[in-house]
């Protein structure tokens, strides 16, 4: 069949994709619908024909799916935050639960059995926040989250995810900007000062570190901003990250603290961390120690392990596991993380930690420190091949695989099984990032 743009059409919804599109089937043709639920009966407009997909927009919701509910955010669906918020709850950890199933089966070619995921308790979940300046369509200075796919701002009150001190943040520093005539950067002319409002808050005690992402060095009457931030209850540290590039990377890698403390501390399973701007930090505290027990119970340590925390930020995993092992070590690519997984490792007792700065994939072994057990937690592009290689040469007897992608773990997880040494246990999928196709895995791999 000839579908043509602009055409209009009755579907039902029958699945979901990975991104979270609803998808149809109009005789051969698949078509992808972003915001549409299965069971959902609508009216449909076709926006793309490629080959044998297409992209549809809802035009009218005939009959609207049993999952669908309520957004909970006025700015769902314009905001390229959420993606999921049309969906019940159970609904979401079922969808998420089978793009796990589908990655598994379909990418992996494995027959691991996924478990059911594990729920997340909070609203608010989120602890981080990096939130653009720029201006709105009446020319006012506003702070908000880009509208999906574009670099327009949709200036925002209150974000459903995130803590509810973000909003109290950016409307200070944008009274700041505007009583210092300060103007938001624009990345097409180079001019203006502040990027982004940076925030973060740790749970324990509630503090937060917040401040700017300018574009230049010397942050203008820097000393006020602190003084009105201070103002906000929790706040602890005040800082100015320097991004000089035109790039879509938010940080530069440059902070500086205009006042408070240089670190923001948490607990994680009664840990303590130093926690720096530059360094990653899971944004859902309360999945995250769910999350880490689990592969505390799935790597079972001992007193005659090593281990090898493989991309292991500020040392969180390693030392939260890590208490009976003979020797713990940590590599990881960003310094400042290096730099406080040594701190953090002192702090809580540790006097066999090591730790180093550089790319996972370029890791090199002693012979006798071979590790017994691995944790490896990379970035959604999942591990480098080189890593896998090191791997399966040093064959430790267990590995765990922490991974925010599933379509990558399942990847990465096809190599370990095909090499035949490796088997492939029961996977579990944590709900790290409510309203959002995302989804974090936990799976142990064991030499067979
Ligand atoms: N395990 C940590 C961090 C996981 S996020 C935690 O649970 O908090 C992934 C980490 O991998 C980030 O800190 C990132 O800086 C780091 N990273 C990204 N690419 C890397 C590479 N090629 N080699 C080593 N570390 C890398």
């Amino acid at each position: 069949m000839n579908m043509r743009k602009n055409e209009c059409f009755e579907v039902e919804i029958v699945s979901m994709s990975s991104d979270g599109s609803g998808v149809a089937r109009v005789d051969g043709t698949v078509v992808f619908v972003p915001f549409a639920l299965p069971g959902d009966l609508l009216e449909i407009k076709i926006l793309k024909v490629k080959n044998n997909i297409a992209f549809g927009k809802i035009a009218e919701v005939i009959k609207a799916s049993p999952l669908r509910v309520a957004p909970l955010c006025s700015d769902f669906g314009k905001c390229g935050g959420c993606s999921l918020m049309h969906m019940s709850y159970q609904g979401q950890l079922e969808y998420k639960k089978q793009k796990v199933c589908d990655a598994i089966k379909r990418i992996g070619k494995l027959e691991a059995e996924v478990e059911n995921v594990v729920c997340s308790d909070e609203e608010g979940y989120r602890n981080k926040a990096l939130v653009p300046v720029s201006y709105d369509e009446e020319g006012n200075i506003c702070a908000g989250f880009y509208r999906r796919r574009t670099h327009d701002i949709i200036p925002f009150e209150k974000c459903v995810i995130e803590n509810s001190s973000v909003g109290q943040i950016c409307e200070c520093v944008l009274k700041w900007m505007k009583e210092e005539n300060i103007k938001p950067y624009n990345q097409e002319t180079g001019k203006g000062t502040i990027r982004h409002i940076y925030f973060r808050r740790a749970a324990l005690e509630g503090k937060i570190m917040c401040g700017v992402v300018s574009a230049f060095e010397k942050l203008p009457a820097e000393e006020k901003l602190a003084d009105m931030l201070f103002e906000i209850p929790g706040v602890s540290s005040v800082i100015n990250n320097i991004n000089k590039e035109k790039t879509n990377v938010i940080l530069g890698n440059r902070t500086k603290v205009i006042r408070g403390e240089k670190y923001l501390k948490d607990v994680l399973l009664g840990k303590e961390f130093s926690i720096g701007s530059l360094s990653f930090y899971q944004i859902n505290r309360n999945q995250c120690e769910r999350l880490y027990s689990k592969a505390g119970e799935l790597l079972n340590l001992n007193e005659h392990d090593i281990l090898y925390d493989i991309y292991c930020g500020i040392g969180t995993i390693g030392i939260c596991l890590g208490d009976k092992v003979k020797k713990l070590v940590g590599v990881e690519i960003v310094p400042e993380a290096v730099k406080l997984a040594k701190l953090n490792a002192e702090v809580n007792g540790y006097k066999n930690a090591e730790y180093y700065v550089g790319k996972a994939e370029d890791m090199t072994f002693e012979e006798n420190e071979k590790p017994t057990a691995v944790v490896i937690d990379p970035p959604r592009k999942g591990c480098d091949p080189a890593l896998i290689e090191t791997l399966l040469s040093l064959e430790p007897e267990r590995i765990c695989y922490i991974s925010c992608d599933p379509a990558t773990l399942a990847r990465d997880l096809k190599i370990f099984a095909e090499s035949g040494k490796y088997k492939i246990g029961k996977v579990y999928p944590f709900d790290m990032f409510p309203q959002t196709e995302h989804v974090e895995c936990c799976v142990l791999l064991c030499r067979t």
